[in-house]
Parts: structure tokens; C-alpha cells; sequence
């Protein structure tokens, strides 16, 4: 009884051990695939990917200790808990520094919440994103994205300026957008089924049969006259959490 008992401690030991990283890390978020712009991606190792590997490494030994209880001997335990304790200990020295690190060199120079509000328009039509799925509640990445709300959310760090960009804003979201081209996803909104990308170039017709433009334009804050900017390319929401003054923008493709 003694080894089952111990099997059980090992096992409690490995879910106090491993669901921190689980869980402070989201794994198997939908936004892996295009977390590209993410701080970790200035990491030579994902951290939550070693967290995740160890998590694998716990689990299998666990797995052996029930398998084999009688192997269980003093020595061997000893073996398991290093084996468990020494990449555990490493991983968490890796995640400071390089939360550290990523502090250092970000460009917002540390965690940040910011938001912008937006409208996009298509020859005088509003368009309508498509929405979160279940269980995600935002469209994007954890540090850009949107909760099905028109609003940009930057949250966390910000390594590169570029990264927070209305552009990437567009790209997260399945988009994009860049001087003479606007691409937006849309979804059928009955049956929230995923429909080619609309894309809108400079010269397209508009039904109207006149060729439209891309632009952007930025709320003046003080007037409430939407201003047309001419840096779609590389334009970066105003820093506040609150708009006003955070930005209020409107992307659109228009005839003249
Ligand atoms: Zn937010």
C-alpha cells in the first residue's frame, strides 16, 4: 500500500507541478498558429513549449511509477524527483530571464494596455468581423486583438512598434491592410461560416461603377472630424487606455 500511497503523492506532486504552466500559458490557444508578432517569438525557445515538453516528461514518469510500483526503491525515487525537479527548476529560471529580457529590450518598455475603436467601410457599407469562437473570446493574439467589440486591444508587451501596427492588427485578425489594399474577413452571419477574404485595391469598381481607394482616417479628438492620415503603412494607435484620447479610426475603401 505504501508504493500506491506514494504513486498517488507523485502523481498530486506532477498536477501542482505542471498545471501552472498549463494554465498561465494557455496552451493549445488558437492563436499559436499566427503568434508570430507575440513576445515570445523574440525568444530563441518558446518558454511555454519547454513548459509543455516537461509537462510531458512529469507525466511519463508518473505513468512508469504506476506501471512498476515495485520498482519504486529509494533510488529510483531519487532519479524521479531530480529528473523532475532539475528541468523544472531550469524552465522557471529560463521564463524570469527571459521575461526580463523581453522587458528590457521591448519597446513599450514593459506591459501596456492600450485600445483603439474602429469602423470599417466598404463603398459606403459598414462591414461586419467575423466573431470569436468558443472557448477563445477574442479574435487575434493575446497581445493584439479584438473581443468582437470594434476595438483594438494591445495588452502586454510590445517588443517592436511594428508589431502593434494597424497593419498587423489586419493580418492577426485574417486580414490586411497597406497603402492601395484592404483585406477583410468576413463570415456568413447566419450560419458563421468562414467566407473568402474581402479584398478591396485601389481602381476596384464600387457598385456605383466608380473606382475606389483605400484610406484611413483618424478622429481629431478636439474637432470630432474624422481626418484622412496618410501613413496606412505604418500606422501605430496613440498609447491610452481610454479613447478618447486613445484613437478612433475608420478604414475605409471609398470613391472619391
Ligand atoms: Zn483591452
Amino acid at each position: 500500500m505504501a508504493t500506491l500511497r506514494q504513486a498517488v503523492l507523485v502523481f498530486a506532486f506532477t498536477i501542482l507541478l505542471g498545471l501552472p504552466f498549463a494554465v498561465a500559458h494557455g496552451i493549445g490557444e488558437p492563436e499559436i498558429e499566427n503568434a508570430r508578432i507575440e513576445p515570445s517569438a523574440y525568444l530563441p525557445v518558446d518558454p511555454s513549449w519547454l513548459a509543455l515538453y516537461d509537462f510531458g516528461l512529469i507525466c511519463a514518469i508518473v505513468a512508469a511509477s504506476l506501471a512498476f510500483p515495485a520498482a519504486l526503491t529509494p533510488k529510483t525515487k531519487k532519479a524521479f524527483f531530480i529528473i523532475i525537479a532539475v528541468p523544472a527548476v531550469l524552465i522557471t529560471l529560463y521564463m524570469a530571464a527571459s521575461t526580463v529580457y523581453l522587458n528590457v529590450i521591448s519597446w513599450s518598455g514593459g506591459p501596456v494596455h492600450w485600445h483603439a475603436d474602429f469602423e470599417i467601410w466598404a463603398c459606403g457599407e459598414k462591414l461586419a468581423l467575423p466573431k470569436a469562437t468558443f472557448p477563445s473570446n477574442y479574435v487575434g493574439t493575446s497581445t493584439l486583438h479584438h473581443h468582437d467589440d470594434y476595438r483594438i486591444h494591445v495588452e502586454g508587451l510590445v517588443v517592436s512598434k511594428e508589431d502593434v501596427a494597424l497593419r498587423s492588427f489586419f493580418r492577426v485578425i485574417g486580414g490586411d491592410l497597406e497603402k492601395g489594399r484592404l483585406a477583410v474577413p468576413n463570415t456568413d452571419v447566419n450560419s458563421r461560416n468562414a467566407l473568402p477574404v474581402l479584398e478591396f485595391n485601389n481602381g476596384d469598381l464600387c457598385p456605383n461603377g466608380k473606382p475606389g481607394k483605400v484610406k484611413l482616417y483618424v478622429k481629431n479628438q478636439e474637432t470630432g472630424a474624422f481626418e484622412e492620415n496618410p501613413g496606412i503603412d505604418d500606422y501605430v494607435l496613440k498609447p491610452f487606455y481610454n479613447i478618447p484620447p486613445g484613437d478612433y479610426l475608420k478604414i475605409a475603401f471609398e470613391t472619391e
